[in-house]
């Protein structure tokens, strides 16, 4: 076996090896705690706690087993040598079906590229296909949060294999085509080229929601006028103001701001907002005595389930800490941290894409194609990426201080404080956490921290 091909295997296991006892000591935490933090005992009932306790549990289990599967499975295909097996096979799809003979043209390899990226996400969706159901139909199903029918659940599977083929497949065309005629600074080029398409995607990150989920414009009323006037009293550049139909998928509940410059959105779950009705749905199934309205000061206490959401306080103290992401440019810095990222990676890889070691290490004896230079490339640099990745998360948790900081100096602490604790007890967060585990893994401070944070004196 050859020290490219070995080194990557054991720093593979490695890696699974540290993530699964980090996830050991939070599943520790899960059976063990048998008490709620002083600041949350009278407000987290101990119903609700033990749920979270179940419903962390499962989730936890089903993470080592989806995990050695997935660790077992890249081994696999790494010793039986899949990736030159697979690309081979697109080589004879594209005889079989199309009757073309391979040739060493560019154009050659971009075909085969994209036949190549068709048929590797086809077999590995098929292969996680079993795990992803589990988790859906049994896991999220068992705790009350799986709202997907199966019909749903298919469409939607195949309206992103789809969508992310449609996005990427010019992408990496694009890629070949810049390594092959770039010259020695192609990579630059390259990253340039990477730089637009983020930015591109970024800004139409509405419209490819879109595909997926419905949409609705906050109707006229009173918690629309309240952000608006938010937006305003700000200067957010807010041009519109979205409920997307979460609760077709799953009841878990969020909120988010989108886009960029002055094409500005703010998305708000159905879910979080407490008692919401769509109005095209209230207008078609229910008589018209009810005004349709929005804003969910209405008191419908029709439903047997305990109420969800949260109330027009809660949700304006929520988008604020949104709007605090925006305020302080995170979406920028994010960017720029991920561009510094790409920039190094293509450096390195216009160093190595030409080594002939490297790709006959992994089972590609004549031929050198970009596409699976990059990914040989991705996996020798595991180490790095991880490094990458826990510097972003670092920066994630220190933007969400910051956001919640933003929202506190504007007099929402209050009842950001009491929306955080409705958010964690409606998603059924386990509200205590391992120092080591959630290091490594949060990309948000965990409740209490927040709570504590919010709590502290300037
Ligand atoms: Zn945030």
């Amino acid at each position: 076996m050859h020290y490219y091909l070995s080194g990557v295997l054991t720093i593979s296991w490695v890696f699974w090896i540290w993530g699964t006892y980090l996830d050991y000591r939070q599943y520790r935490v899960y059976v063990r705690t048998k008490k709620l933090p002083s600041e949350l005992e009278d407000k987290i009932d101990v119903d609700t706690f033990e749920k979270s306790r179940a419903y962390s549990i499962d989730k936890v289990r089903f993470g080592f087993l989806s995990g050695i599967i997935g660790q077992i499975q890249s081994t696999l295909v790494l010793c039986f040598f899949l990736i030159p097996y697979f690309w081979e096979l697109s080589n004879q799809l594209m005889n079989k079906t199309f009757g073309f003979t391979k040739s060493g043209t560019i154009e050659w390899e971009i075909f085969q590229s994209l036949v190549f990226t068709f048929v590797t996400s086809v077999a590995s969706t098929l292969v996680n296909l079993p795990l992803s159901i589990y988790s859906t139909f049994v896991i999220e199903q068992r705790h009350g949060f799986n709202k997907q029918t199966a019909a749903f659940y298919a469409w939607d599977k195949l309206k992103k294999f789809s969508v992310s083929f449609i996005i990427s497949a010019p992408v990496v065309a694009a890629i070949i085509y810049i390594v092959r005629n770039g010259g020695p600074y192609f990579f630059l080029y390259l990253w340039l080229f990477c730089f637009v398409v983020v930015l591109l995607l970024t800004f139409f990150h509405g419209e490819i929601a879109a595909i997926f989920d419905k949409f609705t414009s906050l109707p006229a009323g009173q918690l629309r006028d309240r952000i608006e006037a938010l937006a305003q009293d700000v200067k957010f550049p807010l041009s519109n103001i979205f409920v997307v139909e979460g609760s077709k998928r799953s009841s878990h509940s969020n909120a988010y701001q989108s886009g960029m410059f002055t094409k500005k959105r703010i998305v708000i779950y159905d879910t979080l907002i407490e008692g919401y009705h769509n109005p095209e749905d209230i207008s078609e199934s229910e008589s018209t005595d009810r005004n349709v309205s929005a804003s969910n000061d209405c008191k419908q206490e029709k439903s047997t389930e305990k109420s969800k959401g949260c109330n027009n306080d809660e949700i304006i103290a929520v988008l604020c800490h949104e709007i605090g992401h925006w305020y302080h440019s995170h979406l920028f810095k994010h960017l720029a941290f991920a561009e510094m990222n790409y920039l190094l990676i293509f450096a390195i890889f216009s160093k190595l894409y030409n080594d002939p070691t490297l790709y006959s290490a992994f089972g590609f004896y004549e031929e050198r194609p970009v596409i699976i230079g990059f990914a040989l490339l991705m996996m020798i640099l595991a180490p790095y990426a991880e490094l990458q990745g826990f510097i972003s998360t670092l920066l994630s948790r220190s933007f969400e201080y910051q956001a919640d900081a933003y929202a506190k100096r504007r007099g929402h602490a209050e009842k950001l404080k009491t929306a955080l604790i409705k958010l964690n007890i409606d998603n059924l967060g386990f509200p205590i956490h391992d120092d080591l585990y959630s290091t490594f893994n949060h990309s948000h401070p965990t409740l209490i921290q927040r709570l504590r944070a919010l709590d502290k004196t300037d």
